[in-house]
């Protein structure tokens, strides 16, 4: 306990100086900098290889800090009782007198907000006087990080600190809904779509092929491992790894189960670990057993028709 209160004000001090550090939370590790800053936030692009159209989640632990920055309704305030602190974010009418950096939100008039689970990075939160943004704590278009060690992996030396909170729990990015005008959802991610229905009474549904949308987790090519996937087969090549997502009598070395019994929630967690993995055993080509596009099997197989289009 003594570790983690100490990197916690270590990792106050590096982000109070305008530093970039990495921080734990219930999706996936972040890449965080004070949003309000300019020169601070201008750092998560250069470590990431980000565009700079791509605008970033900005993370809060109070309500009342959110309030100078954004405009909240109804829907906002019904989802944030029954899901934050959690793995939704949800896009708000910025305010115009919100100290929120331009890099963040590439000049838009709305913003990306979360409350996030984990309980280092709301101690953190808590001891800061503005609130941070953080995207997914990967180089771009690569896999997002669910350990220290995947962050490290990642930057390398240019990383100035992790802050270690273990494994993620989720282990796949928030869900994100747009509240701006009618509630629509923007990305797929570990809340599942059903909840938000049922919360709000609705029957949104995620549309891949909405051309309006232009964010980056739903760019083209994404999560990707930098080497080929083929989905829905059902017998892999020699020498190309076999994902599965329920146990085989008959199984194999190059075979990584992503869940014993199909258990989707399960499978999602060590989606990013898995192939995180496969990659370091350099194989030339990922095979992905036909996963079911339902709950968190929706959320997978998003990730992996991107991860796909390598
Ligand atoms: P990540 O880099 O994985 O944290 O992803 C952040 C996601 O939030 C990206 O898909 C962003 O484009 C999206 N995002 C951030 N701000 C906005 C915004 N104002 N409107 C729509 N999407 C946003
Ligand atoms: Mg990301």
């Amino acid at each position: 306990m003594n570790k983690d209160l100490s990197n916690i004000k270590k990792s106050r001090h590096l982000l109070d100086k305008g530093e970039c550090i990495a921080i734990p939370t219930e999706t996936v590790y972040g890449l965080a900098a004070n949003a309000y800053s300019d020169k601070a936030t201008s750092k998560i692009f250069k470590l990431k290889k980000r565009l700079k159209k791509n605008p970033l989640i900005v993370h809060y632990v109070s309500l009342k800090m959110l309030k100078n920055d954004c405009k909240l309704n109804e829907n906002f305030f019904y989802l944030f009782k029954k899901f934050s602190p959690g793995p939704i974010t949800f896009i708000l009418k910025l305010k115009k007198n919100s100290k929120i950096s331009k890099n963040v939100t590439n000049n838009k008039k709305t913003l990306a907000v979360r409350f996030p689970k984990h309980i280092l990075t709301k101690k953190l939160l808590q001891k800061l006087n503005y609130p941070i943004a953080a995207p997914s704590a990967n180089i771009s278009t690569r896999i997002s990080p669910v350990t220290k060690e995947d962050v490290i992996e990642e930057f390398g030396k240019k990383i100035k600190f992790v802050l270690d909170g273990g494994s993620s729990k989720i282990g796949l990015e928030s869900t994100i809904i747009s509240l701006v005008n009618k509630p629509q959802i923007l990305r797929l991610g570990g809340l599942e779509v059903s909840k938000i229905n049922k919360a709000l009474k609705t029957k949104l549904k995620f549309n891949r092929k909405n051309k309006k949308i232009t964010v980056p987790g739903q760019g083209k090519v994404h999560y990707s491992p930098g080497i080929p996937i083929r989905l829905n087969i059902k017998k892999p090549k020699i020498n190309e790894a076999f994902m599965l997502i329920k146990k085989r009598k008959l199984s194999d070395k190059n075979y990584y189960y992503l869940s014993k019994r199909k258990n989707l929630k399960e499978a999602a967690k060590k989606l990013y670990k898995t192939l995180r993995m496969i990659k370091k055993k350099k194989f030339k080509s990922i095979a992905v057993e036909k996963i079911p596009s339902v709950g968190f099997g929706e959320v997978i197989n998003d990730r992996l028709i991107r991860a796909s289009k390598f």
